[in-house]
């Protein structure tokens, strides 16, 4: 996996961080501390951080759903970009990397905004359906598990609003996903999922090439 834009030439990139990128100190320092783990890979660009706080923005979320927290990098750009009394339900299963993520919330006084449920994300979103959330959401950022990508996509579509926003990450999966034959069961879980939201009538869609491929899907 990748974060990065790999269409784009390493001093391009640079470039572009230069003339566009404002990320807050919080934010460079959780960075920072996270590129310090072997899978820091997995956290999101902080372009991408930015690009979806502007998204967020745009459309006046409050309610977000976030699946795969790791350590926070992309809950704590979400919630920065969001009002007081702003919510994300954070779903992930690791405490010892949302751990990192609470530190940071904390710091940036956001820790009431962010609800992290530290279970199964699919279990996490089918209680907030039954508890009658269905059509409440704004936003929903898709980032954990690759082979349950579609059962994340058909909850978060329930849980938001028409004219909500799903952002489903790395959908362009470091160009695996034109292998014609993959052997991992991530490239195929990608490829089918794309494959699927192509003609799916209740959205309207875009893949964007932003780092490792970001499919914005609005529910209609
Ligand atoms: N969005 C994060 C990166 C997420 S990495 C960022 O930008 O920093 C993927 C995360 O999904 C990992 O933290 C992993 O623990 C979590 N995950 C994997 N399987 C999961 C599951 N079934 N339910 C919830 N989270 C899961
Ligand atoms: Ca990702």
């Amino acid at each position: 996996m990748s974060n990065k834009s790999f269409s784009l030439s390493e001093p391009l990139y640079k470039y572009l961080c230069n003339v566009s990128l404002r990320e807050p100190p919080l934010l460079r320092e959780l960075r920072e501390e996270t590129a310090t783990r072997d899978d820091a890979n997995m956290q999101i660009a902080p372009e991408q951080g930015q690009f979806m706080a502007l998204l967020l923005k745009l459309i006046e979320a409050r309610r977000v759903i976030e699946v795969g927290v790791y350590t926070g990098y992309s809950s704590l750009a979400m919630a920065l970009a969001l009002p007081r009394g702003g919510h994300i339900l954070a779903c992930d299963i690791n405490s010892d990397t949302t751990d990192v993520g609470q530190r940071y919330w904390a710091r940036a006084e956001v820790a009431d905004i962010v609800d992290l449920r530290l279970a199964p994300a699919l279990n996490t979103l089918d209680k907030e359906i039954a508890a009658g959330y269905a059509g409440t959401y704004d936003f929903a950022f898709i980032d954990a598990d690759k082979t349950a990508y579609s059962d994340y996509y058909e909850r978060c579509l329930t849980l938001l609003r028409p004219g909500g926003l799903v952002a489903v990450d790395n959908t362009l999966w470091a160009g695996r996903v034109i292998d014609e034959n993959p052997d991992d069961e991530d490239t195929l879980a990608i490829q089918r999922f794309n494959a699927q939201v192509v003609d799916d009538e209740r959205v309207d869609i875009s893949l964007l090439p932003i780092a490792d491929g970001l499919t914005l899907l609005r529910k209609r």
